[in-house]
């Protein structure tokens, strides 16, 4: 049975715990200690195969080795930000650019999620800024809500791996 491990980063408050548990759970709960760092292990049908996914959800106070080790160890990467905060848009570059450096000479398996989409009226990032910048990553592009559960986070986690399969 294949095992998917995947890392979750982007600015602290995003919603990057939202949406993981909104994945696993269909639910969304409304704080969540930002301090604290999981890992989760789902099982999904996927394409007719079984598939263990391990999901780490980073947390705030992380140093640059714990990010280090962390992008080690991840195979598949969604990057979040929040569609209301354009200083979380703006730190999605450098993420990836970390994490090429870390995983040079491979390509990086990883999708861009514009998280709050419900919050339209306080939007500060359109979505064909999140779509460009997608092209520029070459990667798949989902905005969604983890509050009402509009858009693909389901689609999108499952995208994610099969293309991890697929390396
Ligand atoms: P993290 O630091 O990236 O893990 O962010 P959290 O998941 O802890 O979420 C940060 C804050 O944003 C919390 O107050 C959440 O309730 C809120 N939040 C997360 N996702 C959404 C969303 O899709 N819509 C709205 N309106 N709020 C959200
Ligand atoms: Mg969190």
């Amino acid at each position: 049975c294949a095992e998917v491990k995947i890392a979750v980063f982007g600015r602290a408050g995003v919603g990057k715990s939202a949406l993981v548990v909104r994945f696993l759970t269909k639910r969304f709960i409304w704080e969540y200690d930002p301090t604290l760092e999981s890992t989760y292990r789902h099982q999904a049908n996927i394409d007719d195969d079984v598939v263990t996914m391990e999901i780490l959800d980073t947390a705030g106070p992380e140093d640059l080795l714990q990010r280090e080790g962390h992008m080690r160890w991840g195979e598949g990467f969604v990057i979040v930000y929040d569609i209301t905060d354009r200083g979380s848009f703006d730190e999605v570059m450098p993420l990836k650019n970390f994490l090429d450096e870390i995983k040079k000479p491979k390509n990086v398996t990883l999708i861009l999620v514009g998280n709050k989409a419900d919050l339209e009226h306080a939007r500060q990032v359109s979505t064909e800024e999140g779509e460009k910048l997608a092209t520029e990553l070459a990667c798949a592009f989902y905005e969604c809500s983890a509050c009402t559960g509009e858009g693909s986070i389901h689609e999108a986690f499952h995208e994610l791996c099969r293309e991890v399969r697929r390396r």
